[in-house]
């Protein structure tokens, strides 16, 4: 059966520029460390790709570290903050991803460091109110830099969030920003200087790059503290010898998404009548998400349907789809981001996520709005 692919958010196709450079990557032996031709070839090509990804978010090259998604910048951003940045507390939107949420906890747990999460209002948004007031909280309980967390769009329900804003209330209190920015990259115009942030994260594979390549981008020259010790990679910020292939797919993905970036418009109007459609077929289904929004994700729940029946039913009729929950276990478990957001439990597990993106066709909408139209009418009954 042919599939139509409506989970970009949980990875998207390789685009063929990606392709094309992750193999070129593959044909000498490759290791930027080393003096010979071979090694100054290889550096050439990691140059090339560091410069196409700074270009991305509007950052100089030598901002960009490379690591292996966006988990692990995430992880280091946290890293530098605390050790080189001295961070005293983290306020961190509750809304974030599991590999903002769960290092930050970890730092709770294992190094008393004190946290805050914000919740979110109920159109997904974490306001720069709720931001001012815990973070007023956090300094006078901990005084000395905090590091507050806002991603710049949310990877379940699209809702991009006051970054800009967040930065400016974080440095007006001597503090710090970071900005998972791995599913507004490529979607939306990102632009580092803009957004002011002190950390900004990438993730290769969100944008049609392969698995296993990521960066972060700092704003400031900061003092190693790697996650990984060994050589000095990277400037020393992440040992290891690099994933050329995978960077240098990176660099080409951030290089093709950046000049497909006006084709998000054909993008945002075919999840508008995937929506439109959805919605026709049951009026009373609820879109979550309903301020500024991703061009390509759809998050909506099925009235009295478990979001995991409908994954199941929608890849049986050849649609993959996520329940916005899934973890990397596969079981599903309410969306801590809809809870974030004040719903029920109940109504948070009956969510699904239509994510879009740079070869989705209207036909894949068609397809799309049969299966869930057929399955609504099926349980209705
Ligand atoms: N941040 C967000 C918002 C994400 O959606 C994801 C992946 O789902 C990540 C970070 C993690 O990126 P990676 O898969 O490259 O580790």
């Amino acid at each position: 059966m042919n599939s139509t692919y409506l989970d970009y958010n949980a990875t998207a196709p390789l685009r063929p520029e990606a392709r094309a450079a992750l193999l070129a990557a593959l044909e000498a032996p490759a290791n930027p460390s080393s003096v010979h031709r071979f090694g100054r070839a290889a550096r050439g090509i990691a140059d090339t790709a560091r410069g196409q990804v700074a270009a991305l978010v509007g950052a100089e090259a030598r901002r960009v570290v490379f690591t292996s998604g966006g988990t692990e910048a995430n992880n280091l951003a946290l890293r530098l903050a605390v050790e080189a940045a001295g961070a005293k507390s983290l306020v961190v939107a509750a809304i974030e991803h599991d590999s903002v949420l769960r290092p930050a906890r970890h730092l709770a747990e294992r190094a008393g460091l004190p946290l805050y999460e914000v919740l979110a209002g109920a159109d997904g948004v974490v306001s720069v109110a709720a931001i001012a007031a815990t973070l007023g909280a956090a300094q006078s309980a901990h005084p000395g830099p905090a590091l507050v967390a806002l991603m710049l769009a949310n990877n379940e329900t699209g809702a991009i969030q006051p970054v800009a804003e967040a930065a400016q209330l974080a440095h007006a209190h001597q503090s710090l920003l970071l900005c998972d920015a791995v599913q507004a990259a490529g979607k939306i115009p990102v632009d580092l200087a803009r957004l002011d942030a002190d950390f900004l994260t990438l993730s290769a594979h969100k944008l049609g790059g392969p698995t296993g390549a990521g960066a972060l981008v700092a704003r400031d020259d900061w003092a190693p503290a790697p996650l990984l010790r060994g050589g000095g990679q990277e400037k020393g910020m992440r040992a290891g010898t690099e994933n050329l292939p995978g960077i240098a797919g990176f660099g080409a993905a951030a290089a093709a998404a950046q000049a497909g970036l006006y084709a998000m418009k054909t993008v945002a109007g075919l999840r508008d009548r995937l929506q439109a459609g959805l919605l026709a077929a049951c009026p009373e289904a609820p879109v979550y998400g309903t301020g500024p929004r991703l061009p390509n994700t759809l998050c909506i729940g099925m009235p009295g349907v478990p979001a995991e029946t409908q994954v199941m039913a929608l890849d049986l009729a050849g649609v993959a789809v996520s329940a916005g929950s899934a973890c990397s276990s596969g079981k599903v478990t309410p969306s801590h981001v809809l809870l974030a957001m004040g719903l029920p439990e109940a109504a948070a597990r009956e969510a699904v996520r239509f994510s879009l993106g740079w070869a989705s066709t209207a036909a894949d909408v068609d397809r799309a709005l049969e299966a869930w139209t057929v399955l609504w009418r099926r349980k209705r009954k």
